[in-house]
């Protein structure tokens, strides 16, 4: 039942606003009982006072049958006692009695219209067959009684004397209910001013409530548009009900993850812009202390200019990497998904790396214990590979030696980068794929970094849903792990 009603308000989109769905459950559940009482009331009054009113006549009837009988009525109409007795009656319950007689002749009619003549109904035969009858018509107002007048005679049988009822004729009685029903209508008429003014205060009430169980959502609504608008930037709380509250924490968890964003947005741009202007910076300098000296040496000016294209070429590579950054900032479906060999990518990307680590005097070592072919984004893998083993032989020592292993299972394959290098602070280890992070500002930037490097890489891993650990000791050295799914995991 609960569930069709719903069903039928959202078909038909009926009343959309909790407050007015509130307004009129309270006034249903308030108004419908009292209207409901009421009919019951009324409806069992009306059974009592038509059960009592046919009780009390059919009791006077019984005598007056009695006494029928006694001055053989059904014969000899004239007794004027017995007239008076019809009379009274009559009147007092404004009705009408016929008295049949044995053959279905009417013996005498308080209205003087059916006198002498036949009623033979189906009422008037079941009487004479001894039952009593009553009916109510609640529509013309009037009670019908049929009572068999009856008579008891001593019959002699074999068995010696016996008591038998016989019935020597019918009443047929009809009295008004008028006056019941002027009792209801009055009563009623009460009954209705009470609803009324139940009605009214039901009303009020569901007004009221309903505006103060709703006020709480309004609450939130102003507030979520104070944060929209710019207003304030606080929490929000509306502790009201517990439904609130979940709403509002939802909300608060919401304003806080976007806080996250914006603070860390805002903290990348003065980052991007702090790493930009340095090489800027540089070449401001070196600029400007040529200029100071316009008799300068030819030789000096090589030199400064060399160190000027440096920074130009740093500033390059910060802007290249801040690009690759951008684009690994979008989403998955990106990726350019192709079946690669591994073996053959990784063994591509250290041949490329070689000379460098060569100039380092680093030894690198490929070990591949399993042939792996995965569904991979192949520039993407590129750079993942390379940006490891890069770093590998970048924070490594002299003499020193980078190791990469690849090995799978039946769902990853794995990357094992390690380094006899400088290693990692332990309290580093967590901030590493930070955006220009670096342990060492100052060793890093002799070595070429920007701090861009890692956050790229674990960017491009979990765009392939897959996951990078590191393990490393100061002083010792570093190892990375990359694991990737064999086959790509679309969405
Ligand atoms: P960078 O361009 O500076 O190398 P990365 O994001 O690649 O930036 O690395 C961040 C920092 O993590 C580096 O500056 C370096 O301090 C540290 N790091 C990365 N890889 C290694 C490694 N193999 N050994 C030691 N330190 C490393």
């Amino acid at each position: 039942m609960l569930l069709k009603l719903r069903e039928v308000f959202h078909k038909f989109r009926l009343f959309p606003s909790l407050r007015v769905r509130l307004l009129v459950i309270i006034m249903v559940v308030g108004i419908l009982p009292s209207v409901l009482m009421r009919y019951g009331i009324m409806q069992s009054y009306e059974d009592r006072a038509v059960a009592l009113r046919t009780n009390t006549v059919q009791n006077q009837l019984r005598i007056l049958a009695n006494h029928l009988i006694t001055y053989n009525y059904l014969q000899d109409n004239s007794s004027e006692v017995i007239g008076a007795e019809l009379a009274m009656l009559s009147n007092l319950y404004d009705g009408r009695v016929v008295i049949i007689g044995g053959n279905f002749k009417v013996v005498k009619d308080t209205y003087d219209i059916s006198q002498g003549k036949t009623i033979i109904s189906e009422e008037v035969i079941r009487s004479f067959r001894g039952e009593t009858l009553s009916n109510y018509d609640s529509v013309h107002g009037y009670i019908e009684m049929t009572t068999p007048i009856t008579e008891t005679v001593k019959i002699m049988t074999d068995n010696g004397e016996v008591e038998e009822t016989v019935v020597r004729g019918v009443m047929l009685t009809s009295i008004s209910t008028d006056s019941i029903i002027a009792t209801m209508d009055s009563l009623n008429q009460r009954a209705m001013i009470l609803e009324a003014l139940m009605i009214v205060v039901i009303i009020s009430i569901a007004i009221l409530l309903s505006d103060i169980l709703t006020r709480p959502f309004a609450r939130i609504t102003q507030a979520i548009n104070d944060v929209k608008a710019g207003y304030s930037d606080k929490s929000i709380s509306v502790p009201d009900y517990m439904e609130t509250v979940h709403i509002v924490d939802a909300f608060n968890q919401l304003l806080g993850r976007m806080k996250v964003l914006d603070d860390s947005r805002q903290e990348f741009v003065a980052n991007v812009s702090h790493e930009l202007k340095t090489p800027l910076a540089s070449m401001k300098v070196l600029a400007d202390s040529l200029l100071a000296q316009p008799e300068a040496p030819v030789e000096m000016y090589q030199e400064f200019m060399g160190d000027i294209t440096a920074e130009i070429d740093r500033e390059n590579q910060i802007i290249t990497d801040l690009l690759a950054l951008v684009k690994m900032d979008k989403k998955a479906a990106d990726l350019n998904i192709s079946t690669v060999n591994i073996n053959e990518l990784t063994e591509l990307v250290l041949k490329r790396l070689r000379p460098i680590a060569r100039k380092k005097d680093v030894e690198v070592i490929f070990e591949s214990i399993r042939p792996v072919t995965a569904e991979v984004d192949e520039v993407k893998m590129t750079l993942i590979i390379s940006n490891l083993v890069e770093n590998a032989i970048k924070y490594n020592k002299e003499h020193g030696s980078v190791e990469v292993v690849l090995n799978a299972d039946h769902q990853m394959f794995s990357l094992e980068i390690s380094d006899t290098g400088i290693g990692i602070p332990e309290d580093s280890l967590e901030h590493i794929y930070e955006r220009f992070y670096r342990v060492d500002k100052s060793h890093s930037k002799e070595v070429g970094g920007t701090g861009l490097g890692l956050a790229i890489t674990r960017s491009a891993i979990l765009m392939h849903r897959g996951s990078i650990t590191v393990q490393s000791l100061e002083g010792e050295g570093s190892t990375f792990i990359v694991k990737i799914p064999l086959s790509h995991i679309a969405g």
